[in-house]
């Protein structure tokens, strides 16, 4: 059985928000809403200072609170592993952005428009997907993935920073990665066994 992953290789990010901007335009979603982030750190003294880029997003764990939390059922978990999220099930009750240890969960508490007063034919397509008042994520691309396409951050990134592949399989890219490479999960300590791992 898959078990879809991704891999980051840090030392590859540059920084550029392209799969933050793929991201935002495959799920189309509105202004201050992202299911995908890169932050940014600045580590080090002058003048050995550095930039140091963390791509985050949902980490598709094994062991998901996000799944328990919701009263509403809202989550379930494909068998490839995939962690989904019904908005159309969603009341609002946003225990799930507190059981998320990730930060992973978005909630749109209004619908703001890229201009203003006006909402573009773009975004009138896009929003027919996104209900105030409700809750989103990171899918993996779910759509994507079952079309046989790469997921659409992992497709734009420049550096091809971002890996992606079977988990499960010990041939497959990113489980090389992780071993040749001693790929680590973000505070593994919490127990949830995220299916995305970091390459330093
Ligand atoms: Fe980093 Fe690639 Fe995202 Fe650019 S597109 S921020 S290089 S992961
Ligand atoms: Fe759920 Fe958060 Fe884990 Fe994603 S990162 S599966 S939203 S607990």
């Amino acid at each position: 059985m898959i078990r879809w992953g991704m891999v980051i290789d840090l030392k590859r990010c540059i920084g550029c928000q392209s799969c933050t901007m793929a991201c935002k335009t495959q799920n189309g979603t509105p202004p201050g809403i992202f299911y995908r982030k890169v932050l940014e750190q600045i580590s080090g003294q002058y003048p050995a200072v550095r930039r140091v880029y963390l791509p985050t997003q949902c980490m598709h764990c094994e062991n998901p609170p996000c799944v328990e939390s919701c009263p509403a059922g809202v989550f379930s978990k494909r068998a490839d592993g995939i962690v989904l999220l019904d908005s159309d099930k969603c009341y609002g009750a946003r225990v799930c952005r507190i059981a998320c240890p990730y930060n992973a969960i978005s909630f749109l508490e209004k619908m703001p428009t890229y201009f203003p007063d006006t909402v573009t034919p773009i975004e009138a397509i896009w929003y027919e997907n996104h209900t105030v008042g409700t809750a989103g994520k990171c899918d993996f691309c779910a759509d994507r993935l079952d079309q046989g396409l790469k997921p659409a951050c992992v497709q734009t990134c420049p550096t091809d920073a971002i890996k992606f592949g079977d988990l499960n399989d010990h041939q497959s890219e990113v489980s090389r990665l992780i071993k040749e490479r001693k790929g680590y999960q973000l505070h593994s300590e919490w127990g949830t066994n995220p299916s995305v791992y970091y390459l330093s």
